[in-house]
């Protein structure tokens, strides 16, 4: 469906969990966040009914993510019921790879359509510190499984300043031998990001052309939104950007949001109090269910304001790992 803005939102982001098996300096403290109860979260059911209505409503891709979806039991079962859902054309997941091998073939079979994997460092000791756990093996071995299965497979990398500036082109480089899309994130102020410096597009973008060449633009749109891709002469995969900051892309936005605890977001920049889980469980109908997410989306602000203090009051508070990225 259309939103206020003429925009068509045809995508949503799950979040299954907000717990994970990593503590990603930009993400999560060292000693984790605490969990929400395990009854505060959408059960699948629950999630199901959801996406069943939000397909109706016109939205047609997928994407499961947590914390780490991967931790969370059931997941591939979740994904192979979704997949199933008339209306609904893609269902990918965004992962850190640790568990990837163990569940790959299940996601295969689930009828999963693509796989994002997280991966910020080549560098075992830099995953490490980062991640702060010591899974980098389990990571790379994931990721070569994915892409041996022919699932279309994107690698999702968070540029810092003095932390992996030096080695972006070799990340790049991934999509030299390998059909992948290496996509760099701009960090975002949010959650413990707000404590980050990030580098970029355009510094990055530089910084690749002087090893690679110039890059071409490509101008059809590929995957579920806001990337823009390039292709570099002689590399089988592409790069892309996700510049929330630098590259403002609210404009050609398609997405909304719900969180683990079921929280609609329809912007990842603003708290959100449409609370569709407890709405559920106080016995709502479908009909007054699908009004909500529909007058919800319909309403979805026409832009972020990251950065804005003037806005700070009604900024998101909760961090990443509750929200899903
Ligand atoms: N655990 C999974 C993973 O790491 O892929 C899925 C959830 S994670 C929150 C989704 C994505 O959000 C990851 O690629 C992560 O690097 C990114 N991310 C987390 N915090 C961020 C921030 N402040 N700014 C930009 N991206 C962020
Ligand atoms: Fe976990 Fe993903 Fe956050 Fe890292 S970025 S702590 S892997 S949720």
């Amino acid at each position: 469906m259309k939103d206020q803005y003429q925009r068509t939102i045809d995508y949503i982001r799950i979040s299954v969990t907000d717990r994970c098996n990593f503590r990603c300096r930009y993400c999560m403290p060292e000693e984790g966040v605490e969990s929400i109860c395990h009854t505060e979260i959408m059960t699948y059911e629950e999630i199901l009914r959801l996406v069943r209505l939000a397909a109706g409503l016109g939205i047609k891709k997928v994407k499961i993510t947590g914390g780490e979806p991967l931790v969370r039991r059931g997941v591939c079962g979740l994904i192979g019921e979704i997949s199933r859902m008339p209306g609904i054309e893609s269902v990918t997941i965004t992962t850190n790879g640790a568990l990837l091998e163990q569940y790959l073939t299940e996601l295969v079979q689930a009828g999963v359509t693509g796989i994002n994997i997280s991966l910020d460092t080549l560098n075992r000791e830099r995953f490490r510190y980062i991640t702060r756990r010591d899974d980098y093996d389990k990571v790379q071995a994931g990721l070569k499984q994915a892409v041996a299965t022919g699932i279309p497979t994107k690698i999702n990398c968070v540029p810092m300043r003095g932390f992996n500036e030096d080695e972006l082109a070799d990340i790049a480089a991934l999509a030299k031998h390998d059909p992948v899309a290496v996509r760099f994130i701009e960090m975002m102020p949010i959650g413990m990001g707000v404590e980050k410096a990030g580098i970029y597009q355009d510094e990055i973008r530089k910084g690749l052309e002087s090893r690679y060449g110039t890059m071409l633009p490509i101008e059809e749109m590929l995957g579920n939104g806001p990337a823009k891709y390039y292709q570099i002469p002689g590399f089988q995969g592409k790069i892309g950007f996700i510049s929330a900051i630098s590259h403002e892309f609210c404009e050609g936005c398609n997405r909304v949001r719900l969180t683990a605890d079921g929280i609609l977001k329809p912007c990842l920049n603003y708290e959100s109090h449409i609370n569709l889980k407890q709405e559920m469980r106080n016995g709502i109908d479908d009909w007054e269910l699908e009004k909500i997410l529909k007058d919800a989306i319909y309403a979805k602000p026409r832009c972020h304001s990251f950065g804005d203090q003037t806005k700070k009051e009604i900024q998101e508070k909760r961090k990443m790992a509750g929200i899903g990225g």
